[in-house]
């Protein structure tokens, strides 16, 4: 019996060794499992935002839009939002203070938005807003608010206080199917618009029946 016992306390020793072995290789590889996450979801989020402003990159976007415009039967607007006179502003200021106030931009636009919108840096200083289910009435109002807020903002920044106003384009998508490419370009003929009656200014799109169906 003696004998048995000692070969059982042997075997179970062994047991409980390999146990916390193997305890100590399955908590090693749940932090490896977390650490990779974390790295998956900045390089997801590095690959999706605008490392300056912190909004959606334009391949995002488009991505989104496209989604969106395939779900969607109405209701559906996109905003494209130019800064005024920025080349004179970096003039001005000095081209680091204007990528301050890019970073000023993109977080105000991110604070505002609704939470099924969404915004996006689509060029140097221009950006992009998606607002899904809402009314033409309803996004020109927000659209005029925006440029308001925006006109009226100021930023302490280097001991300067500094502001700039926006010009806005608006386009609704109708019931038609539209490609993304054709809704910013509705967007992109209104912000013109917009510039060319003074900026600082939201003007809407008209809605050429060849883009509507394209
Ligand atoms: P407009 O009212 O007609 O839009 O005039 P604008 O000067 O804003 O437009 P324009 O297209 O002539 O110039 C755009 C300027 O935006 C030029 C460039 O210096 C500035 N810009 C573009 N990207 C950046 C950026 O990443 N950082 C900074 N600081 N400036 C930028
Ligand atoms: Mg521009
Ligand atoms: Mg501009």
């Amino acid at each position: 019996l003696p004998g048995v016992l000692s070969e059982l306390q042997e075997s179970t020793q062994l047991m409980q060794d390999q146990q916390e072995k193997f305890l100590y290789r399955l908590r090693a590889a749940q932090q490896e499992i977390t650490h990779l996450r974390s790295q998956l979801e900045r390089a997801h989020l590095a690959a999706t935002l605008d490392s300056l402003t912190r909004v959606f990159n334009r391949h995002a976007f488009t991505r989104l839009l496209e989604r969106a415009l395939s779900e969607s039967t109405d209701g559906l607007a996109l905003l494209m939002l130019d800064i005024d006179h920025f080349k004179q502003f970096n003039d001005q200021y000095g081209h680091p203070l204007g990528d301050r106030v890019l970073q000023h931009v993109g977080q105000l636009l991110r604070n505002l938005l609704p939470p099924e919108a969404f915004a996006a840096r689509y060029g140097g200083e221009e950006f992009l807003l998606f607002l899904p289910d809402m009314g033409l009435d309803a996004v020109c109002e927000r659209a005029e608010r925006w440029r308001e807020l925006m006109a009226a903002q100021r930023w302490e920044i280097e001991g300067q206080s500094v502001g700039v106003t926006l010009s806005i384009g608006v386009a609704c998508a109708p019931q038609a199917e539209m490609t993304p490419a054709a809704l910013i370009a509705l967007a992109d003929q209104a912000l013109y618009r917009a510039k060319s009656e003074g900026r600082n200014r939201v003007c809407v799109a008209d809605v050429p029946f060849a883009l509507a169906v394209a």
